[in-house]
């Protein structure tokens, strides 16, 4: 026998909620930022988009907060995140556009999912997948009206609207939305805002004169939610704003905006050194010290989303001051310049939140990387822990 300790001796790691990082998530400021929205589209139902873990927010938690706040759909990208929600216990209307052959066509039918087609291949799957499960599939067409993304062409769209028309007559479909999405909803004003209407009302109209009539017809992410009521139509698909951010700086600053960032991302300090002038500071000594100072070691690195583009110019709130990334952020650290004042090792450092102690926001980190603010929460990685407050909704509001 030898003495090596056999695996399960060793202490199982902590659970979420370690001192290193964290990343709260007010579910009030989700629910709060969902009536906001809400009110913006009075006429509209809301489709609260949770895709990639709820823009890193947590899927979960975020869509039941939304549903709290009279979200009526949720949406998600892939029919997997779709069906985690389900598991999860969400049994609302629920939406999956991001399709590739081979589905799971059937898995999300049988799950009461709403599919997404922007082709006939894919519809053709929706009918012989609906057709195995004996159950009508709850199909939603996607028209191309100028994104240039997924949708289906206006050339190819009359024979994609009269196929869904054939199966819907068959029982193996019902058509219940047609849909598209904004290239540039963002810069308010842009022309291609009003030409991507037109080609929707267009789209709309040869699908009602092929005999279709959805129950849902949306075309609205954030910014048109917020700033274009002509794109409301029967529902509006919100993504960044449920989470308190706005889309770009042209539609406005949050809290003008009346929304409120959910997510706080904070560290705590893993060392702090005093170290004399001319010091370098991190790979490649891009950084060196002006003169005698004080070092805190922040335990994120781009592995947990802190973009490397971040190096010498994002902002951190450390010992009540904002500090700039000092020199190049790693896989699992970066270093900031605490210019004497008195900090110690278990310090918190907020890298980001809401803005109302003084911390710098997502969008200050866009800016500072050159990227945008979905960017920053999204990419935020599994090693930080998510810890979210306010679970169970506030009666009041
Ligand atoms: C991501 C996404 C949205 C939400 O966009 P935001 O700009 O975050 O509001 C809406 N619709 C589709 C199809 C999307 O992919």
């Amino acid at each position: 026998m030898n003495d090596r300790p056999s695996p399960t001796t060793f202490p199982a790691p902590p659970a979420a909620g370690s001192r290193r990082a964290r990343a709260e998530i007010d579910l009030d400021a989700v629910r709060a930022n969902v009536r906001t929205l809400r009110a913006c589209a009075p006429r509209a139902e809301l489709m609260a988009v949770v895709k990639a873990d709820g823009y890193g927010h947590g899927a979960v938690p975020c869509a039941r907060a939304a549903r709290e706040a009279g979200a009526s759909w949720l949406g998600t990208a892939t029919p997997q995140e779709a069906l985690a929600l389900r598991a999860a216990g969400d049994a609302g209307r629920l939406m999956s556009w991001l399709w590739t052959p081979g589905g799971p066509w059937q898995e999300a039918i049988e799950a009461d999912i709403d599919v997404s087609a922007s082709a006939l291949w894919a519809l053709e799957e929706i009918v012989a997948a609906a057709r195995r499960s004996g159950r009508t599939a709850r199909v939603q067409l996607k028209a191309d009206t100028g994104l240039g993304r997924g949708g289906c062409q206006p050339a190819d769209w009359p024979g994609l609207v009269a196929a869904a028309r054939a199966a819907e007559a068959e029982g193996a479909v019902k058509v219940t939305g047609i849909w598209s999405h904004f290239a540039c909803a963002d810069e308010p004003g842009h022309p291609a805002n009003a030409a991507q209407l037109d080609a929707f009302r267009e789209a709309l109209t040869v699908a009602e004169r092929a005999g279709l009539d959805p129950e849902v017809r949306h075309h609205a992410n954030s910014p048109a939610t917020l700033t274009l009521p002509e794109s409301h139509f029967d529902l509006v698909r919100p993504g960044v704003s449920v989470y308190g951010l706005s889309p770009s700086p042209e539609v406005g600053v949050a809290a003008e905006l009346g929304l409120r960032p959910a997510m706080t991302l904070s560290a705590s300090l893993a060392l702090v050194k005093d170290v004399p002038a001319g010091h370098g500071v991190s790979y490649g000594h891009t950084y060196r010290t002006a003169g005698p100072t004080t070092l805190g070691l922040v335990p994120l690195g781009y592995a947990d989303g802190v973009p490397r583009h971040a190096s010498g110019t994002a902002p951190v709130l450390a010992a009540g001051k904002w500090r700039t990334v000092a020199g190049r952020v790693a896989m699992d650290q970066f270093v900031v310049d605490l210019g004497g004042d008195a900090a110690s090792a278990g310090d918190d450092v907020v890298l980001f939140g809401p803005g109302d102690h003084g911390e710098p926001t997502a969008e200050d980190w866009a800016r500072a990387a050159g990227t945008i603010s979905y960017e920053i929460v999204t990419r935020i990685g599994a090693r930080v822990s998510r810890i979210h407050t306010n679970e169970r909704a506030n009666t009041g509001g």
